[in-house]
């Protein structure tokens, strides 16, 4: 994340590029789209990495993580609806990037990090940057129960299992949507509970994640 943040007409004409590459790739939701234009991706990523920010590719942030690749921002975002004014719980703040975005898209976000060095540098990278996402750190499985419940919740990291606590922690007519599946490669999984509580779920092709850390402490 950069101590220096410049965004120059070289920088917003890349992201520009950026975007009509999603476009291309079958992302339709305009405000998404608007949004990964408008957000200087540069920021959230090491200097070193500067003229990669806007390669469509996921890129190394640290403790062993890495932001995701645009594309799959914008496709997990579309799959997740959100409106202006709904609550979003994010799993996996990592860089904040995808926060962001859901952010920029008008949601009250809530996002949590499991590890504290990464937590740490993004929080105070957030602090200084312009959108108001609270962050916490914690077992994401677990959720957030005093600030439950939430109309979309967001998992940015493998899960073996679809964590039970989320689904709970979901309102009636919610959206969930996480990465599934022990192996390397995984299904997308856009999980919609009813009006009446019942769960109903569709596959969205594959993806390849970071895992969901278990227990806490590897700090
Ligand atoms: N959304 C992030 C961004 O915009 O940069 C990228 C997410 S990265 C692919 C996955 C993140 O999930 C990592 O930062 C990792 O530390 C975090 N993570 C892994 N297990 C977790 C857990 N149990 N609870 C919360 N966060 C977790």
């Amino acid at each position: 994340m950069q101590a220096n943040m410049e965004d120059t007409y070289r920088h917003k004409g890349l992201r520009k590029q950026l975007v009509e590459g999603i476009r291309q790739k079958g992302i339709r939701d305009e405000a998404v789209l608007a949004a990964i234009e408008k957000i200087p991706r540069h920021f959230f990523m090491d200097s070193s990495f500067l003229e990669f920010a806007y390669q469509d590719k996921p890129f190394p942030i640290g403790s062993g993580q890495t932001i995701s690749q645009p594309y799959t921002v914008a496709f997990q975002t579309e799959l997740l609806q959100v409106k202006k004014g709904m609550k979003v719980l994010e799993i996996g703040t990592g860089s904040g990037y995808q926060a962001s975005v859901l952010s920029e898209m008008g949601a009250r976000v809530f996002s949590i990090e499991r590890q504290r060095k990464l937590f740490q540098r993004t929080k105070e990278f957030m602090g200084r940057f312009r959108y108001p996402v609270k962050l916490f750190l914690g077992d994401g499985y677990l959720g957030l129960p005093t600030f439950a419940p939430f109309d979309r919740i967001l998992i940015t990291a493998a899960a073996p299992e679809i964590p039970q606590a989320l689904l709970e922690q979901l309102k009636p007519n919610g959206i969930l949507v996480i990465p599934h599946g022990k192996d390397d490669i995984q299904n997308m999984l856009q999980i919609m509970k009813q009006a009446d509580g019942t769960i109903r779920s569709e596959t969205h092709g594959t993806f390849r994640f970071v895992p969901l850390l278990g227990d806490l402490g590897n700090d």
